[in-house]
């Protein structure tokens, strides 16, 4: 088996790569060239083809001008940021399950914000709570789901010391509409054991 001299893959790596006679790999060749592109330009060419489907999308009266594919992880993350706040596009995100979740957990996360959804459709007069609700429930998602990304966890635990002032802010806000639903919840059902 040969290895690239330089960065170590093995020659049999997918997707395939072809080393040279000084023993460095087409990867490594690729990479090298990169420093002589000019970015700037490509960025700006990059923004043109952009330009051209949001106003396509706009003049046909579309919601999403682009498809992103995301999985959930920091890559298809990172292109989405880009692609709203960085060039303005609306993009439609599908995923699908790579059925590695557990079935349970796919229900759970589907159905925790819709359930609260449900409530509020049923009992108007708290609607403004229960979505609240629904809500909070996603930004605790977020949380944890980035939190277990970091540390390679259930994220069920989130080290407080390590949330910014405003995520601290934000994680804070989302208990106040929990205790409001509780409260609710105990009024509804004569529930004085309700913690
Ligand atoms: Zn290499």
């Amino acid at each position: 088996m040969k290895y690239c001299s330089r960065c170590l893959y093995p020659e049999n790596a997918r997707p395939t790569i072809f080393i040279d006679d000084e023993g460095v790999c087409s990867g490594c060749r690729n990479h090298e060239r990169e420093s002589d592109f000019d970015w700037d330009d490509r960025e700006k060419a990059l923004r043109k083809i952009l330009e051209e489907y949001k106003t396509k999308a706009k003049d046909a009266n579309q919601l999403y001008d682009c498809v992103i594919p995301v999985s959930g992880g920091k890559d298809s993350h990172y292109q989405v940021h880009l692609a709203k706040n960085v060039y303005g596009l609306n993009p439609l995100l599908v995923t699908y399950n790579h059925a590695y979740n557990t079935e349970i957990g796919v229900r759970n996360i589907n159905n925790t914000s819709n359930r609260f959804l449900k409530l509020a459709e049923l009992d108007p007069k708290n609607a403004l709570i229960y979505e609240a609700c629904a809500e909070a429930f996603l930004v605790l998602l977020k949380f944890r789901t980035e939190e277990g990304l970091k540390n390679n966890s259930d994220g069920r635990y989130l080290d407080l010391n390590e949330l910014s002032k405003l995520d601290k802010v934000k994680l804070k806000n989302t208990f106040s509409p929990i205790n409001e639903v509780q409260d609710i919840i105990k009024n509804k059902f004569q529930l004085t054991y309700f913690t």
